[in-house]
This record gives structure tokens, C-alpha cells and sequence, in this order.
């Protein structure tokens, strides 16, 4: 990508969750569902979500697109104009990707109704699959309306020492309400040098360095052994008589609790008898329910011996 017509910056991570800041708060907003929680919360707290209905499990003003098996998890446009869009491909939680004609159907409607597209890919790294887009700007138009987030945390394990990026080209526009376009770009600018100074330069030295021939080759053998985790356990769960989602181009592995069961009770039910530690699909918005999502990022050992004892229980 061209650096003069991008804005590369070198955040403290969680900018996916920071970037609230520059929207109004009447924006409405859609998310997938169930999806990273941060999307959710973030704008929770920054006033977008509306009440809570207790009822329904979710906030009155945000567009929840449901992401299940009996979509192919791949959320359907929104019914109603929204102007923030949230998508995360590789998907956390469920490990499941969107092809680049599936996201063009995002931008072209992004681009019909003057929506922001927010793209996270913090687990690009682990896509093995051809025609999967490992960023948004490889879709025709994207440039014009999605803004993208990349992350250190999964593929180099910053996550304690946080540091990350985001890309916001040029062309990105929001609209005040008199309908004035704003370089989006411009405005987090501002937005960062008020509120945070920069990531600390030895943290900084040590994101460069994951780009150097050795840091690479690193990471190449780390991401290589956490997708062999994953396909342990997608093989393993299934020939246990799971179905399984994702897993392939993630290091999430999204699966089907038995019938009559819900996300809490499977959770239960696999500490108490197996003394395996997962987490409730429930967790990642009301969709979630009924699934449950293991990850990969287990040494071998414990991954192998996790799942010769989910083969041998008896369930
Ligand atoms: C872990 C994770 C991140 C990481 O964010 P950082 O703030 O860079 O640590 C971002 N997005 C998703 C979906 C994640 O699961």
C-alpha cells in the first residue's frame, strides 16, 4: 500500500475499541452476532446501545446480524440504514471466514448508504484458504469505506505489551449532519495525539522486529503449531461425534453443543467430567448460544491430551 495515502498508525492496540470516539453517538450501529464483545461494549459505554432489554438478552439500538450454521455464518445485510458496521474475519469466536465476494456485498452497501465499514483482522495470519481476503482493501471500492485494525496480540503475542495499527485511508468520509464530508482519517489523528502519546519505543523496537527475517521465521513456526493445535482438536471433536466450525483458517474452534444443552451446562458438564476449560458461545452475544468455543493457543501436549480425554468420555 501506498504510505502517502494511508495513515499508518502505531496504536496502543485496542483502537477497534477506542475508534468509538469520532462517531456521534446517534450513529446506529450493527454487529455480528455472536462476535468479540468489545464492539458491543465499547459502545455501551460510549452511549450508542441503548436499554437493555433482560428479556431478549440484547440492546435496543444495536442491529444484531446473526452469524449461525444455518447461514453459513455469514451475516445478511441489515434490514434498516446502519452507519457503523463491525466485521471480524477471521471471525472471533466462531474461526469462520467471509470469500471477497461476500465482503464486496458489504462495501457496495457501505458505499449506497454512506456507512463506515470497521474491519478487524487481527488473525489475517492464520488464513490458509485461497480467495480469502486477508484484508479488506482487497475488495474493490474498500478503500472508500472501511477502516481496518490490525493487531501484534495474536500473531506475535503482544497482548500484554500492547501495540497494534490501524489503516485509514484518505478516502474514508463520515458526514456531519448537515451532510459536510470529514476525512475520517484527519480526525482520529487529532483524536490520538489528544489522548495518547504513542506506544513506548522499546515495545515499538519490538514490533519492527517482527518484521525482520528472523522474526518472521518466528512467528511462521508459532502460527504453524497453533494451527496444528487446531486441526488436532477440529479432528479429534469430530471423530468424538462433534459437529465443528471454523478451525481452519483460525485458531478458534466453534462447535455444536449436544442437543438439549446450553452453552453453560456443555461448560459445566466439560470442567466437572473432563476438567476442560472452554468458553460458552452464549458469552459472545444471544447467537452464541448453543455453541462453544475452544482455542488453539495450548501447547501440544496439553491439546493432545485434552482431546484424548473428550474421545474417551463418555458424554
Ligand atoms: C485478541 C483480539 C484483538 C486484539 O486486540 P489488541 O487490542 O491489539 O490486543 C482484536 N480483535 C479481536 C477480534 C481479537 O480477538
Amino acid at each position: 500500500m501506498n504510505q502517502t495515502k494511508y495513515l499508518y498508525q502505531m496504536e496502543q492496540s485496542v483502537t477497534h475499541g477506542n475508534i468509538v470516539d469520532i462517531f456521534a453517538v446517534d450513529n446506529k450501529v450493527a454487529i455480528t452476532d455472536p462476535v468479540y464483545p468489545v464492539y458491543l461494549d465499547t459502545n455501551v459505554m460510549s452511549g450508542r446501545s441503548g436499554n437493555y432489554n433482560e428479556e431478549k438478552g440484547i440492546y435496543e439500538n444495536i442491529v444484531y446480524l446473526p452469524v449461525t450454521a444455518e447461514n453459513d455464518f455469514k451475516p445478511e445485510l441489515p434490514k434498516e440504514k446502519v452507519d457503523m458496521i463491525y466485521l471480524c474475519f477471521p471471525n472471533n469466536p466462531t474461526g469462520t471466514v467471509l470469500t471477497k465476494e461476500d465482503l464486496k456485498v458489504w462495501v457496495d452497501y457501505a458505499k449506497e448508504n454512506n456507512s463506515i465499514i470497521l474491519y478487524d483482522a487481527a488473525y489475517e495470519v492464520f488464513i490458509e484458504e485461497d480467495n480469502i481476503p486477508h484484508s479488506i482493501y482487497e475488495v474493490e471500492g474498500a478503500k472508500d469505506v472501511a477502516i481496518e485494525f490490525k493487531s501484534y496480540s495474536k500473531t506475535a503475542g503482544f497482548t500484554g505489551t500492547r501495540c497494534a495499527y490501524v489503516v485509514i485511508p484518505k478516502t474514508v468520509k463520515g458526514y456531519t449532519k448537515n451532510g459536510e464530508a470529514i476525512e475520517l482519517n484527519k480526525l482520529w489523528n487529532r483524536r490520538t495525539c489528544t489522548k495518547f502519546n504513542g506506544v513506548s519505543y522499546i515495545v515499538q523496537r519490538a514490533a519492527e522486529a517482527t518484521y525482520s527475517e528472523e522474526g518472521k521465521k518466528q512467528i511462521k513456526e508459532n502460527i504453524a503449531y497453533y494451527k496444528e493445535n487446531a486441526k488436532i482438536i477440529k479432528e479429534g471433536l469430530e471423530e468424538a461425534g462433534f459437529t465443528v466450525y471454523g478451525a481452519i483458517n483460525s485458531p478458534y474452534i466453534w462447535l455444536k453443543v449436544p442437543e438439549g444443552m446450553t452453552s453453560w451446562e456443555f461448560f459445566d458438564k466439560l470442567l466437572e467430567e473432563v476438567n476442560i476449560v472452554g468458553t460458552p458461545g452464549s458469552g459472545f452475544g444471544p447467537h452464541g448460544e448453543g455453541y462453544f468455543r475452544l482455542t488453539a493457543f495450548g501447547t501440544r501436549e496439553n491439546t493432545k491430551k485434552a482431546i484424548e480425554r473428550i474421545k474417551n468420555w463418555n458424554k
